[in-house]
């Protein structure tokens, strides 16, 4: 896993998973966690310094996530959802439609593209959905928009250069202070 060439200095997101509602297990959350951070490291040069606990208490910077084995509260039927900060969720088992370059963990793409809305991102759904800022980055280059992080419901991680550039930008708001890091440490399970 290596950062896209000149995505540097590599900003480094605290992030907090919180498992309470979730069946999710640890040697679950390995294989997506090593894969969110992936997503956002190889393309964008952005990574996320993460705990897992069981426990309800938020950080205090960066974002707080949580998994459920159930409904997510006030969204009922969705994959995923970013309200704010500190209330970012996906349900433990997303359903995803199939792409031609899909992601290998389900559960790793709807956290990497709620994640993706966290870092100021809009959707890439193509009209007529009136989603985009006009017209749609995937649109406008020409790319298939089903292969896009931010296309709802799809199992795609492309990120382009224009969004990388947003969320880079929204990154350095919330990333630690010390950019001499160029990676990540391995997810922090606590008892
Ligand atoms: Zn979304």
């Amino acid at each position: 896993m290596g950062a896209a060439p000149g995505v540097t200095p590599v900003h480094r997101i605290p992030l907090r998973i919180h498992t309470a509602k979730s069946e999710l297990t640890e040697a679950d959350l390995g294989p997506i966690l090593a894969e969110l951070n992936s997503i956002w490291f190889s393309q964008a040069g952005i990574c996320f310094e993460i705990d897992v606990t069981s426990s309800e208490t938020d950080l205090t910077d960066g974002f707080d996530f949580r998994y459920t084995s159930g409904q997510i509260p006030g969204a009922s039927g969705s994959n995923g959802v970013y309200m704010s900060a500190h209330s970012i969720w996906s349900i433990d088992r997303p359903r995803l439609n199939d792409v031609m370059t899909p992601v290998t963990h389900p559960t790793a793409r709807t956290t990497a593209h709620e994640l993706g809305h966290a870092l100021g991102l809009a959707h890439e759904n193509p009209p007529p959905s009136n989603d985009c800022a006009s017209p749609c980055h995937c649109v406008e280059l020409g790319d298939d928009c089903d292969e896009y992080l931010m296309r709802s419901g799809t199992k795609g991680f492309h990120l382009s250069k224009p969004e990388i550039e947003i969320a880079r930008t929204r990154a350095t708001r919330v990333a630690l202070a010390d950019q001499t890091t160029s990676q990540c440490a391995a997810p922090v399970f606590m008892p």
